[in-house]
């Protein structure tokens, strides 16, 4: 189509923020810092490669998902562990806090409860900003790899270890349901180390080698008692392909930490949502 006369002056527009988060309910950054000084392993789980695994972390304690042996990207689900269909809505965490989450920034759960699942409390990664392609890590932008994308671009092909698979196979395990009533609780991920961003000319989606090595992690504070699912994604470091045995793919360590029992004095889990639920006369 011809531009308009006015084109210029309307992208000249300048952008508002779409949900300005002054009032949203923050987390208590400095008595999560301190209680952070005070913690004791209780507990862990290894993610082999092209695998999930499910992980319980009770409310109030901390977990942290490190990088060993390898660059890897993992593929975060979170479920509240007393009724898995409260889960991570990725599509809202980005709405509120932006395409790549940080230290400060919180998982939300989805409606009607739409409260915080976790806050994140420590990231190794955080020195990496934005880079000149647009790139950021830790997104919430590129849901999970799974098989039916993966069919429709290969051909029918059919590839049974991409991340939403692996979730499937490990959340179905975990509660003893068969994979058919497990599958409709994996939901969209925070894609772990996973260095991402849309192309400034076409805005497609693309992916770049992680920058994370080992030793780095991500640490999160457990807001109320959670069910994990974490997935080593197939593609390795994501710097080439996913869905295929093709990229060198390493192991994720999940770590499980209770802070000091004094250390979280004032601090108690977020309430459902308070919407009334009506929808109106
Ligand atoms: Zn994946």
């Amino acid at each position: 189509m011809n531009a308009p006369a006015d084109a210029d002056a309307r992208r000249a527009i300048a952008p508002v923020i779409c949900y300005p988060t002054e009032a949203l309910p923050g987390p208590d950054m400095a008595l999560l810092t301190a209680a952070r000084q005070t913690l004791t392993k209780v507990g862990e789980v290894t993610v082999p490669p092209r695998e999930a695994r499910c992980f319980e972390v009770p409310a109030g304690h901390f977990f942290r998902i490190t990088s060993i042996e390898a660059p890897q990207v993992g593929d975060l689900n979170l479920h509240n562990a007393a009724d898995p269909t409260e889960r991570f809505y990725s599509g809202k965490a980005r709405a509120l806090h932006g395409t790549h989450l940080s230290t400060g920034d919180r998982m939300w759960s989805s409606f009607p409860h739409l409260r915080p699942l976790a806050t994140i409390t420590h990231d190794t990664l955080d020195w990496y900003g934005i880079d000149d392609f647009g790139g950021s890590v830790h997104d919430v932008i590129g849901t999970r790899c799974d098989p039916y994308t993966h069919a429709l671009l290969s051909d029918g092909a059919q590839y049974h270890h991409c991340c939403h698979s692996n979730l499937t196979r490990s959340l179905a395990a975990h509660l003893g349901l068969p994979r058919a009533d497990a599958e409709p609780l994996v939901h969209d991920v925070l894609n772990v180390f996973m260095c991402t961003g849309f192309t400034r000319d076409t805005g497609q989606y693309f992916m770049k080698a992680s920058p994370v090595r080992p030793g780095d992690y991500l640490e999160f504070f457990a807001e109320i008692d959670l069910l994990g699912n974490l997935s080593a994604c197939p593609g390795g470091d994501c710097g080439s392909e996913h869905s295929s045995d093709f990229a060198p793919c390493a192991p994720l360590l999940v770590e499980v930490f209770r802070p000091a029992v004094d250390s979280l004095a004032g601090w108690s889990p977020p309430s459902v949502n308070t919407y009334d639920r009506s929808h109106g006369p």
